[in-house]
């Protein structure tokens, strides 16, 4: 039984089951025993990988992109260049090489990472030694101005309430004791908060995700784009107004039940792009949403990957391969991931994306 398992159970003991969010809220930001708060989760070590550790050019292309949209907006002598979930700051990294030769990049960026573990933020230091950073708490936090951002994974690191629809009316997942064990349980009937769309055509034993907390996000980041310019980037895996239970746990790169070892396995939900979209367009423009194969393609994975692959050979040429097909291929990530832009409506949308 891990630590978190014994506080929740005793919470629940003696004030009824809770939510979906909160469960999730604690395994993943405990600050003592949450998943992210206590360990670097990446790698082939950990229990995950994600597009910046597979390779290099997830970052590259994605920093030439957002520095090409700063030239496209008359290069802002100061802006903020941030991340939101920047993990081992691999892709802000790889952001910061790539853009290292656009003339005037650099001096006006103000780099800002949006990072809620301490463990997580110790790495990032160390990787981001060269540059001048700013870590915050929250995106709402950062100095205004125009507003260049990256989010990969990380929307679907945040806490989710799940609905269901039964004969009743919408229930809401909760986390309960069931013979003195956690067990998922539903809510008497409940009003579902949000998302009016979802209510349409809603059939009983339907499951719709809210994800309260992506849209307050992306609506602070959309009003500073349509108020003082920039883009952001966001990728992850989800789709348009995905129905049905999305929560996984994961460890060691394997599934696990969710409720097996809190704090002890990445806990995530599928990123309904529709919920993102609407919040954003009510400050601002918004691209239509694509795979992640299809912006990288678009971005020129397929000439940057012949160029690195020129002074490889061998195992490493191989896993350079590999790499490049892991971030594109159908059956890998390219369909499962998708992307969006926000960006200002006086504006072209971000190399790779269409309105
Ligand atoms: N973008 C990285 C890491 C994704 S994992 C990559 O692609 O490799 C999710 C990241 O979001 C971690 O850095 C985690 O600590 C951070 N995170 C999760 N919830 C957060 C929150 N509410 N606020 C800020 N950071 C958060």
């Amino acid at each position: 039984m891990t630590k978190l398992t014994e506080i929740f159970k005793s919470r629940i003991a003696k004030s009824g089951p809770i939510s979906l969010s909160d469960y999730m809220g604690e395994c993943l930001l405990h600050p003592k025993h949450g998943y992210y708060a206590t360990r670097d989760p990446f790698g082939s070590e950990g229990d995950f990988t994600t597009s910046p550790e597979i390779s290099q050019m997830f970052g590259e292309l994605l920093g030439l992109c957002l520095a090409q949209s700063w030239l496209q907006q008359g290069s802002p002598v100061q802006f903020v260049l941030a991340e939101i979930g920047p993990g081992r700051g691999t892709l802000m990294a790889d952001i910061l090489r790539a853009t290292k030769g656009v003339s005037g990049f650099h001096q006006a960026a103000e780099i800002t990472l949006v990072e809620a573990s301490n463990v997580l933020r110790d790495i990032q230091k160390e990787k981001l030694a060269a540059y001048t950073v700013n870590w915050i708490d929250h995106i709402a936090n950062a100095p205004t101005g125009p507003l260049f951002l990256v989010a990969n994974e990380f929307f679907d690191a945040l806490p989710i309430r799940q609905y269901v629809m039964q004969d009743s009316g919408w229930s809401e997942t909760h986390v309960g004791l069931v013979d003195g064990e956690l067990a998922f349980g539903l809510s008497e009937a409940v009003d579902m908060p949000n998302l009016e769309s979802r209510r349409e055509n809603a059939r009983v034993g339907d499951i719709v995700e809210v994800c309260s907390a992506a849209t307050a996000i992306t609506d602070e980041i959309a009003a500073r784009i349509g108020q003082f310019g920039g883009a952001a980037i966001i990728v992850d895996y989800g789709d348009w107004r995905s129905l049905g239970d999305t929560l996984q746990a994961m460890r060691d790169h394997k599934f696990v039940t969710p409720l097996e070892s809190p704090g002890e396995s990445d806990l995530t939900a599928h990123v309904d792009f529709e919920a993102l979209s609407i919040a954003a367009i009510n400050h601002t423009a918004v691209s239509k949403m694509i795979p992640q194969g299809t912006l990288l393609e678009r971005l020129g994975i397929n000439q940057r990957s012949e160029m690195l692959a020129k002074n490889l050979s061998g195992e490493q040429l191989e896993n350079h391969q590999k790499a490049h097909n892991r971030l594109t291929a159908p059956t890998e990530m390219g369909t499962l991931f998708k992307a969006i832009a926000i960006y200002p409506p006086s504006t072209q949308p971000p190399a790779g994306f269409s309105e």
